[in-house]
């Protein structure tokens, strides 16, 4: 279902040249209404195509108002819950409301390198392409062995 802006919320990212939800969305429907001519909300953003939404939830995460929500399926989120995120620079929280008041939120890390830096090897030799498309040189060799009885509880 698609996203929708919370006006109340929205800041317009502060007038800057481009508003980061205009900025991440994949399929360039977010919108800044500057003068407030195509909503009658001046510096708020809108979701231009709600029915092209893909749910990425790009918008969603990237707006440091949290601003930007979802509509969900009624089968996964009934109406008066929500499922909202707060990014951090390392780390990402799930708010859960439930539709009888229980808040359940939930903390998982985003990145194993300080923000800004990335390790694309991670520890492996570089790829060489020209020495041909094998597995060992593109990585997609299977470098650990799994037990699958570590996923296996009860
Ligand atoms: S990212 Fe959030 S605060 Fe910025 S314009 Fe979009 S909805 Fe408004
Ligand atoms: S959920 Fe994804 S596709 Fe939909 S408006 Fe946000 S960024 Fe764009």
């Amino acid at each position: 279902m698609p996203t929708f802006v919370r006006t109340d919320k929205c800041d317009g990212c502060q007038g800057r040249d481009k508003a980061a939800c205009m900025y991440i969305c994949p399929h360039d429907l977010m919108r800044l209404d500057r003068d407030g001519s195509e909503t009658g909300h001046a510096m708020k953003a809108y979701n231009q195509e709600p029915e092209q939404c893909w749910e990425c939830y790009a918008c969603v995460k990237i707006c440091p108002q949290q601003a930007v929500e979802c509509r969900h399926y009624a089968d996964v989120v009934p109406m008066g819950a929500s499922v909202q995120p707060l990014r951090g620079a390392d780390s990402i929280v799930w708010t859960i409301k439930f539709r009888n008041g229980i808040e359940k939120r939930f903390e998982f890390p985003t990145r194993t390198t300080p923000e800004g830096s990335a390790d694309p090897y991670g520890g492996e030799n570089e790829a060489v392409m020209s020495e041909g498309k094998d597995h060992d040189t593109l990585f997609t060799k299977r470098t650990h062995s799994c037990d699958m009885s570590q996923f296996v509880t009860g």
